[in-house]
């Protein structure tokens, strides 16, 4: 095999060797895209074990096997970017560089923008709050992920307004629009929000809110971290500033993540991190001093050897979901979440978590929790008696879940019996979340094992440890 003819291809188009493999376009009643880990088998407690059902995409999401495959067809040529003046550091350079533009591709991005590869969304929001001019008031409502609430107020010289929770997209544009007009003094402002809640799954009015924002002359960054994956995101129609979303949460689980949007406060500000790769010049004065002229691109805010691999991955599964047809994809996803919703709907004692109301449009992330359980316990036994994968507690959105759960004690409860007394909030909720990857079967074994907990109650008996449920050991 040459370097030539095997490498060519996955540069110039990022998942060409996806064709290959063979990804079937998704649509209503056709086949979910081939994931990593689909044959894994888990024991379970009650003896015997079973395929691994993966529902906890909105932490992280399975790999697409047509990103492995990329990745894994050019591995062989990996090698040092922007450094290196060997084939393969130059092919390495290229792929980076094409990923970047298969990016901003995916993203809708317009001409001017800037696609700077982060590690992660908690990684592009700190970069972007880093790079606030000094003086910016910042907007964002409490029911944000942790990763979009906190980054701004570690800007001493920034001021950030939280705004309550809005119980409809009407009043979350009138909140945004009231905070707009009463802030003062005028100048940097910023709107923080996100596209689809990593809590409730329902969709953000980002549109409408990128509209006063800018009606205000504020700036808005998207939160897409639980969007990117469901959803097509389009920077110039939505009217955003900037996005941020992450590679593992999009089938790309390889280290990294995206800030796109425009270029001026990145350049202006000072370079994220200080070291190679930013600085394009360092000289040392006849004084000794040493001096920096920093790069006024997107490498200005990339110091240090980028992950290429990881950019490259998350290109692979951007061409993907395109290429398989990401309406198709939607309309399926729906489908899942319209079997979930009815069929917690019949659970007696379930409550969907829910901010705007059961008509608002949402993706495959649903909340819930069922009198007299405990969450913790309910997924400790989703787990060890069917082999099913969710998450329980406030997913790193306290102010949100807290809200929803009309509050709730801040210490764990005892598993084992009813988690908490009558009339008493739960401590978490319990999150089922699914995407392009996940087989019908997963969600009916889900809904069937919720149905004989609540009826049957727990096989197996739990105890708590370090505040949460787990099996206890023969
Ligand atoms: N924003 C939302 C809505 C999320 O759901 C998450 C992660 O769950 C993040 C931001 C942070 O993403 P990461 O942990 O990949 O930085």
């Amino acid at each position: 095999m040459s370097v030539t003819t095997v490498a060519a291809p996955a540069v110039s188009s990022p998942a060409t060797t996806a064709a290959a493999a063979g990804s079937p376009a998704a649509g209503p009643g056709r086949a979910p895209l081939p994931v990593l880990g689909a044959d894994v088998r888990v024991p379970l407690v009650t003896g015997g074990e079973v395929a691994y059902a993966a529902l906890d995409y909105a932490a992280s999401a399975p790999a697409l096997r047509r990103v492995w495959d990329d990745v894994a067809a050019y591995a062989p040529y990996y090698g040092s970017v922007h450094r290196g003046a060997g084939h393969l550091s130059q092919l390495s350079t290229e792929l980076f560089e094409t990923s970047r533009a298969t990016v901003a591709a995916f993203l809708g991005c317009r001409e001017d923008d800037q696609v700077v590869f982060t590690r992660s969304t908690t990684d592009s929001l700190n970069l972007l709050a880093a790079a606030l001019p000094a003086g910016t008031r910042v907007h964002v409502f409490e029911t944000e992920h942790h990763a979009a609430l906190l980054p701004w107020q570690r800007r001493r010289d920034c001021h950030v307004t939280h705004l309550p929770a809005p119980r409809t997209h009407r009043q979350a544009v009138a909140a945004l629009e009231r905070a707009l007009a009463d802030a003062t003094p005028q100048g940097p402002a910023l709107v923080c929000v996100t596209g689809a809640s990593n809590v409730t799954g329902e969709l953000w009015p980002v549109r409408e809110l990128a509209a006063v924002a800018h009606a205000h002359g504020a700036r808005i960054v998207l939160d897409a971290a639980q969007l990117a994956p469901h959803h097509p995101v389009d920077i110039a129609e939505l009217d955003v500033d900037w996005v941020a979303f992450s590679g593992h949460k999009l089938y790309a689980p390889f280290g990294s993540g995206v800030l796109a949007g425009r270029a001026d406060w990145l350049r202006e500000a000072e370079p994220y991190l200080a070291g190679g790769g930013a600085s394009r010049t360092v000289t040392r004065g006849a004084d000794g001093a040493v001096t920096v002229d920093w790069h006024t691109t997107v490498a200005r805010h990339e110091a240090g050897s980028p992950n290429v691999i990881g950019a490259y991955a998350i290109a692979s599964a951007c061409a993907a979901l395109t290429e398989a047809g990401f309406e198709g994809l939607v309309a399926r996803e729906q489908e899942l979440v319209t079997r979930v919703r009815e069929g917690l709907a019949a659970v007696p004692g379930a409550r969907v978590l829910s901010l705007f109301g059961d008509d608002a449009p949402r993706v495959g992330v649903i909340s819930f929790v069922v009198d007299g359980w405990n969450s913790s316990h309910l997924a400790a036994a989703l787990s060890a008696e069917y082999g099913i994968g969710v998450r329980d507690g406030l997913f790193c959105a306290h102010p949100l879940v807290r809200t929803l759960l009309g509050g709730g004690p801040e210490e764990p409860g005892e598993c084992g019996a009813a988690g908490t007394a009558a009339g008493e909030a739960p401590l978490g909720a319990l999150r089922v979340s699914f995407g392009a990857g996940t087989p019908d079967e997963h969600i009916e074994r889900f809904l069937r094992a919720v149905r004989e907990l609540v009826r049957d109650g727990a096989r197996w008996t739990y105890r708590t440890e370090g505040g949460r449920c787990v099996p206890v050991k023969d």
